[in-house]
């Protein structure tokens, strides 16, 4: 059987790759004992040299090895946008080769700054004009449409489009969008960096007369972006730069760049923004912009250039944001005359598309909530300063069915007023965003409520990975938030396969890091502009660690290596005899219920957590001396830690669930100590009547803690409890997502304070990672899951349960049914790994290579 699942840089068949030295990725058929002891890759210029298995690029030969992930191409150099066809071969454990894989392929970027040969351009103007035909020219953010037209006098072999931008962008040609990203070119520090992305766009150019366009939206560049009301947080006037290379059968190349002879205009777009919405006049329309033989009618003006730009362009390194799905409204309501609210049955992140017939120059809005009020209007007093709201004026000839382009919200509820007579439920459709990250893990069990609590987890996810690792998608905020993100990142990898995403949102976050080290609020770092302080600055050292211990690939860490240290160093040069200094920056146990924890204690304690995921890491990258002055970091951070914050009782300062899960994770007590600090810890738990207190920070732990110290009998109480505070609460009162506060909503007290109120936070979907790990029982016990554990806690209060999660290695199951005292567990370990299995009610457990298993035994 040949292997499959063919990747290159973690991508399936990208097309714009900027690393010289790609990394190659497969994945062996699972079969009984499954391993690989030799490959042999084979890279040719064409896919019929490589049907002849002619490795004209590269022929690794034989190469004795078990690894099928990170394999470095070792091949000629590679040149700018040169095609790369490969394929496979593997010898098993008794050195029996596999078939050759299917091929794949990969394309390379541009690669040297002179292959672009591009403009940055744009249309300054509707920022200067206050009147745009009859209408006042709206205030928000304006996208612009830039065009050419051109003539190719050759049949076209191939063609690749390159298109990088300060804002969003949207490339048209000849009268097809391009593509299907939506906010392209994603999110970067603009002033260091901006992705641009490949499209084979060989079908869509043509011999003879050709046009292509764009949308030029302000994005993350010039729009609204998280509170304080501002925008123009990068420049002022979005940029496009795009290159279209055309390969003629003769061996010629044509090359259209965006230069002066764009022609820019406003059109029916009037405003897109991400948290205003967007506004679309569709009486402004001009057919046939995108297509050719346009310009003689309307003549546009000409383009603004910028020349100095100094941003690096490169390619975006990862899966960008698409739409997931298509929701159709379970009702219709019309709580007040003429606003009609459609439920969506979920909360999520996207937009509507609407279907309309009504008379010319009919207005329709739509507003977005995530909640109704009691009288069953949308709630939207929670958004902030976010409008999110999107107006669409008909044309009037017939049905029109409108999606905006530039904008997303967080949302379950969509308002519609403005409507002619009483719409159908097909007048809203729900498009849910995310960012493609492929679905890895799935979850379910005989108890509906953690089913749903799973299905919120990752519904979450999905609303809150636009790009970058967001805090909510709704209200005026939207940020890369550093402190979620290393609660969560663990549990993000369970639930998709997200090793590019974050791969992505560490160099955001590397980029965002200060000169002297620290690590920011947020990143990219723009209005949450100081230093994150304890815990969510940490995100520097905790995400990179976490992305490496899940997916076994060092290249993580060697890439990040002295950010992470240079972060480490800077908190140990300003920790005073190892502890907190007197003045620093911590948000605290986040949104904890009433249990404050002592500041320095948890910037302590995370100090000490760091500087041992320091000396980890130092250690995989053969850095010696490095991983024993971090270890003596960390020592040193305990002896402190116990000597501050450690009493005679082994009461920790604050005493709450929090302090002592934040000794007992980073094991900063011992022997006697620590058992009291355990004890203390139940004690806590108990007076809240077996109810957690913990925010942000000590969630993320307390699972973990009670399961390390032998009290998961108290975390599937907890799992299970449905009164407040508790993961079930929010299920219990309709939740679909997973909710910023714990009591986000109440039946007695009704919604939280709307300053901070969000319905889409994965903060508290950190327990997912705890699902998988121990309903589930799938753990790693070597870096990418080269050996795995398997061990599920059965508990009565589940009959059965299935989790699966799909590796790097391929996919591993567990399913068990509980009948009586009677255990059935049914296991599946992928190629390449080993596992010992724990199966219950067993002592020892069972060694075992890839294949799928069944035990039986008594509990
Ligand atoms: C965000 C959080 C974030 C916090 C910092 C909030 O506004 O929504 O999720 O971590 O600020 O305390």
């Amino acid at each position: 059987m040949p292997p499959g699942y063919l990747r290159c840089e973690y991508m399936t068949e990208p097309l714009g790759i900027d690393n010289t030295s790609p990394q190659l990725n497969w994945r062996l058929e699972p079969d009984k004992n499954m391993k690989q002891t030799a490959f042999r890759v084979l890279v040719a210029t064409s896919p019929d040299k490589l049907g002849k298995h002619d490795g004209d690029l590269w022929d690794s030969g034989k190469v004795a090895s078990n690894d099928e992930t990170g394999i470095v191409y070792a091949g000629k150099p590679l040149a700018s946008g040169t095609p790369c066809y490969w394929k496979v071969m593997s010898w098993d454990r008794n050195g029996q080769p596999s078939q050759w894989s299917r091929p794949a392929s990969w394309t390379m970027g541009l690669l040297r700054p002179e292959d672009w040969e591009s403009l940055w351009i744009g249309f300054d103007r509707p920022r200067a004009v206050a009147e745009q035909g009859a209408q006042k020219r709206p205030l928000l953010p304006a996208p612009r449409y830039l065009r050419k037209e051109f003539k190719l006098a050759k049949p076209v072999k191939r063609a690749m489009l390159y298109a990088s931008a300060l804002g969003n962008y949207e490339m048209h040609i000849n009268g097809n969008r391009v593509g299907k990203d939506y906010f392209t070119p994603g999110w970067t520090d603009y002033n260091k960096r901006v992705y641009y992305n490949a499209y084979d766009v060989t079908g869509m150019v043509k011999q003879g007369d050709n046009a292509i366009g764009s949308l030029l939206a302000d994005g993350w560049y010039s729009g609204y972006i998280g509170f304080g009301n501002r925008r123009d947080h990068y420049g002022k006037n979005p940029r496009l730069r795009a290159r279209l290379l055309v390969a003629h059968d003769n061996g010629s190349t044509t090359v259209i760049p965006t230069d002066r002879t764009w022609k820019a205009s406003t059109g029916p777009i009037l405003e897109g923004d991400f948290l205003m919405g967007e506004t679309y006049d569709a009486r402004l329309e001009m057919p046939g912009w995108d297509a050719p033989g346009f310009d003689a009618v309307f003549p546009w003006s000409s383009v603004n250039i910028t020349s100095n730009i100094s941003a690096v362009v490169q390619a975006y390194p990862s899966g960008t944001v698409k739409i997931f799905r298509e929701i159709e409204p379970l009702s219709v309501t019309e709580p007040e005359p003429g606003n009609f609210v459609f439920d969506m049955g979920s909360n999520f992140a996207g937009f509507a598309r609407l279907k309309v017939q009504a008379k010319r120059g009919t207005r329709i809005t739509l507003h977005f909530g995530e909640r109704l009020k009691p009288d069953g209007t949308v709630y939207t007093t929670n958004l902030r300063g976010a409008r999110a709201t999107d107006t669409y004026v008909c044309k009037g000839d017939g049905p029109e069915i409108w999606e905006p382009r530039f904008t997303f919200h967080g949302f379950q509820y969509v308002g519609i007023t403005g409507h002619p007579g009483v719409p159908g439920k097909d007048a809203a459709t729900g498009i849910e965003l995310s960012s493609a990250t492929p679905a890895a893990g799935k979850f379910e069990c005989s108890n509906r409520m953690l089913n749903q609590l799973y299905r919120n987890i990752c519904q979450t996810q999905r609303a809150n990975f636009i790009d970058i690792p967001t805090d909510c998608p709704q209200r005026d905020e939207r940020l890369g938030w550093t402190g979620d993100a290393q609660a969560y990142v663990r549990t993000a990898c369970c639930n998709m396969d997200v090793q590019s995403f974050f791969r992505k949102w560490l160099v955001d976050l590397e980029d965002a890091q200060f000169a002297n080290g620290d690590m920011p609020q947020v990143a990219p770092r723009k209005v949450a502009e100081g230093s994150g302080g304890a815990a969510w600055a940490d995100a520097g050292v905790i995400c990179p660690w976490s992305i490496y211990e899940i997916y076994g690939d060092k290249t993580v860490l060697e890439r990040h290596y002295d950010a992470m240290a240079k972060f480490v160093d800077f908190r140990a040069n300003n920790s005073p005899g190892f502890l907190a200094p007197k003045k620093f920056h911590c948000f605290g146990d986040w949104l904890n219920i009433k249990a404050d924890t002592p500041k320095d204690l948890i910037r302590t304690a995370y100090t000490a957590g760091s500087a041992r995921i320091m000396s980890r890491a130092a250690a995989v990258l053969g850095k010696k001396s490095d991983a024993a002055k971090y270890h003596k970091l960390y020592q040193n951070i305990k002896k402190a830690f116990k000597k501050a914050y450690v009493d005679k009782e082994g009461k920790i300062k604050g005493d709450t669930q929090t302090a002592y899960l934040l000794a007992l994770e980073f094991d900063l007590v011992d022997g006697e100590m620590r058992k009291k600090a355990e004890q203390h810890l139940i004690e806590r738990i108990k007076e809240r009547h077996w109810h957690l207190s913990t925010g942000f920070v000590g969630t993320r732990d307390l699972m973990h803690v009670l399961t390390k110290i032998g009290r998961i009998d108290v975390a599937y109480r907890l799992l299970f409890t449905v009164t407040y505070p508790s993961w079930l609460f929010p299920v219990k009162n309709g939740a679909t997502s997973i909710w910023e506060r714990w009591d986000s909503w109440t039946p007695e007290g009704g919604f939280q304070d709307s300053g901070m109120n969000s319905f889409s936070h994965y903060a508290y979907g950190a327990v997912g990672q705890w699902m998988f790990e121990n309903i589930g029982g799938i753990n790693s016990a070597s870096p990418g899951f080269r050996k795995i554990i398997i061990k599920p806690a059965i508990t009565r209060k589940l009959t059965w349960a299935r989790t699966s999660y799909d590796c790097i290695h391929g996919k591993i199951t567990v399913g068990w049914k509980l009948d009586g005292n009677k255990v059935t567990l049914d296991v599946e370990i992928p190629p390449n790994a080993t596992a010992s299995i724990h199966v219950p009610g067993e002592d020892k457990a069972v060694e075992v290579a890839s294949g799928k298993y069944t035990f039986e035994s008594e509990t």
